[in-house]
């Protein structure tokens, strides 16, 4: 059976454990979720997350290299963060659009009062123009030790460009920086035979905690963002692919999905990427200097799937308090969606924390949050696999459009360089 046959197995599996966990009476769902399920899906994501670093460290000087030139490296970037901004604001506009439509805070009865949501998570992440000018690490060990996915990426292209102005006299450096890719990748090769079984664990977990009666309240609520979410990824990312990247959607989907179902377990952006690098690299054909730039540049930056939450949740909760939004306060959410998705960490419920931005961006009330946190669970792991499928769709669009201008050549050359 195929190791994507089995992570679906044990996500369904999973799926029904939880359901049945959440249905039996007491406390049996606390013991079973604090004795195993929580315990074996933690050491599952500290086995991949033990990778993240190192992986992205490696790929990105390897993808410089194979890139070869600072101004390909440009080209790509740049394309990159178009793809990235415009398909985020289509993104937030069908979410307003779709929430304005089903109306998801006129159906029920929610409270308005006694409500308590703790936004100050959101402050720290929210200066854009200190996001940027801290891209630059000052202590790159520390940028390293921390994860700081931004710092990490400038200081490694950095490294890659030295390596190809150095050329021969790198040699030992570049060997060493292609051995530790393959190191790397042998171990989530490794972890990854646990998919299935960590998968089973962190969904069953996650099912298991969520209480049918706030489901049944945020029904029309979560319908539009699982609705919004299927939209974007089938018209979005289906035309992009198959109008700029010339693939076919399907086929793009049905080998993404792998990485997908990981995403959707783990609920992070960024413990999923040394596995949406492998699938988009080995499955889709996308070239590994295109790949190891883009996903993990788009895991930090990119979070499509957030912003939807974000879009319904704005309107949601203006419905709630009985607010009209005028036009330019419309024309700010999409604005602030958009920047607060590119601060917003490629971690479990960070989406939430930033949506306290986008509220306050258009003066609705904080605390409204407060209302949608009972199942931000479930929809972070829909919206967490709708966020790396959109850096997914760019990495296969940037190389269709890259194509004439990349060396033919790609990093296995360095072997023969280094071989001489
Ligand atoms: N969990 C999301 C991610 O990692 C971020 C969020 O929306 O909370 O992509």
């Amino acid at each position: 059976m195929s190791e994507t046959k089995k992570i679906m197995i044990g996500l369904l599996l999973g799926v029904a454990v939880g359901l049945g966990l959440a249905a039996l009476p007491g406390n049996i769902y606390d013991v079973t979720n604090t004795y195993l399920l929580s315990p074996v899906g933690t050491v599952f994501l500290n086995l991949i997350k033990m990778l993240v670093v190192p992986i992205v460290f490696f790929s990105i000087i390897l993808g410089v290299m194979g890139l070869g030139d600072p101004k390909e490296l440009g080209r790509v970037g740049t394309k990159s963060i178009l793809f990235f901004l415009t398909t985020t604001a289509i993104a937030i506009v069908l979410a307003l659009g779709v929430a304005s439509i089903v109306k998801p805070g006129e159906r029920g009865d929610f409270p308005t009062t006694g409500l308590e949501f703790d936004a100050s998570g959101s402050e720290e992440s929210s200066n854009i123009v200190q996001t940027l000018v801290n891209m630059i690490p000052t202590n790159p060990i520390q940028a390293l030790a921390e994860g700081n996915m931004l710092q990490i990426i400038v200081f490694a292209a950095f490294i890659g460009f030295a390596l190809i102005a150095l050329g021969d006299k790198a040699k030992t450096w570049r060997r060493f920086v292609k051995q530790g890719d393959q190191v790397m990748m042998y171990l989530i090769h490794l972890v990854m035979k646990l998919a299935p079984y960590g998968a089973f664990a962190l969904i069953a977990s996650a099912i298991g905690g969520i209480g049918f009666a706030a489901v049944q309240a945020m029904a029309w609520y979560m319908f539009a963002v699982v609705f919004t979410l299927v939209l974007h990824s089938v018209v979005v990312y289906g035309g992009a692919v198959a109008l700029l990247g010339k693939m076919n959607p399907i086929f793009f989907f049905k080998n993404f999905y792998e990485a997908m179902t990981f995403a959707f377990s783990t609920s992070s952006s960024n413990a999923t990427l040394p596995v949406s690098m492998e699938v988009a690299q080995k499955k889709l054909g996308v070239p590994r200097s295109i790949s190891s730039f883009v996903q993990p540049l788009g895991a930090t930056v990119n979070m499509d799937g957030t912003a939807i939450m974000q879009g319904v949740a704005t309107i949601f909760i203006a419905q709630v308090f009985a607010t009209d939004l005028t036009m330019a306060e419309l024309v700010t959410v999409v604005i602030t969606a958009v920047l607060a998705s590119i601060g917003t960490a490629g971690v479990p419920g960070v989406g939430l924390v930033m949506l306290a931005l986008v509220l306050q961006s258009v003066n609705l009330p904080v605390e409204g949050i407060a209302l949608i946190i009972g199942v931000d669970r479930v929809l972070d792991m829909l919206r967490t696999s709708v966020n790396i499928t959109g850096d997914a769709a760019c990495a296969v669009v940037v190389s269709k459009l890259e194509e004439k201008h990349l060396p033919a050549v790609d990093e296995d050359s360095w072997d023969e360089v280094d071989a001489k």
